[in-house]
């Protein structure tokens, strides 16, 4: 299956992500996680990402539809697929379809997970990562059982640099204005789903499954 999943920074599209993946057996493709391994690791890329990504901008076309080029290219992705923050603007979408299509390939499921933005600058400012395996804690909604300390391996806890309350709002900004054209270009094609995000996590994902068993909206 080729899946898009789709919701606004805090939404729980990278919990919901992690939960289809561990379903279906299919290779998580990040561009968030990408640039912020290529960052930790000094590449040129990460060198080029930083500057856009402390103030909350997105990343230019170019270099980001490189790098998917690139992952969808590897074996792993030949039974398909789920993309999580891509693509987020219409020429990202244009393109995707473009390389998908040379590869006799197509989108068929773009999730969108949707949440109201002042309930996300809450999730997101009280957001903590663990350093070692990803997963995320809430300080309110959803803490570790020691404070800082990851509760699957004992990792530090850490504040991703981008969820500090003014880049946030910029985030979301950026990404409610770039989102819409996205929702109306796949709403055009007939793969779009929209799933109320407000929920608990485990009923978010029964209606994601519902719909990728083909049972859903
Ligand atoms: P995320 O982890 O998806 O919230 O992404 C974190 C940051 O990485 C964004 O604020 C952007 O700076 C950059 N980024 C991730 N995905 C994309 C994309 N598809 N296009 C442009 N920039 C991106």
């Amino acid at each position: 299956m080729n899946i898009i999943v789709m919701g606004l920074p805090g939404a729980g599209k990278g919990t919901q992500a992690d939960n289809i993946v561990e379903k279906y057996d299919t290779p998580h493709i990040s561009t968030g996680d990408m640039f912020r391994a290529a960052i930790s690791e000094g590449t040129e890329l990460g060198i080029k990402a930083k500057s856009y990504m402390d103030q909350g901008a997105l990343v230019p076309d170019e270099v980001t539809i490189g790098i998917v080029r690139e992952r969808l290219s590897k074996p792993d992705c030949a039974k398909g697929f789920l993309l999580d923050g891509f693509p987020r603007t219409v020429p990202q979408a244009e393109a995707l379809d473009a390389l998908l299509s040379d590869m006799g390939r197509k989108i068929e499921y773009v999730l969108n997970i949707e949440v109201d933005p002042d309930e996300l600058v809450k999730r997101l400012t009280g957001r903590r990562i663990c350093k070692v395996c990803g997963t995320s804690y809430h300080l309110q909604f959803n803490p570790p059982k020691v404070e800082g300390v990851c509760d699957k391996d004992g990792g530090e806890l850490y504040q991703r640099e981008d969820d500090n309350p003014e880049t946030v709002k910029n985030r979301l900004e950026v990404n409610m204005t770039q989102t819409a054209p996205l929702l109306a270009f796949y709403n055009a094609k007939n793969v779009l789903s929209n799933i109320d995000g407000h929920q608990d996590i485990d009923d978010v994902f029964k209606e994601l499954d519902a719909i990728l068993q083909g049972n859903g909206q």
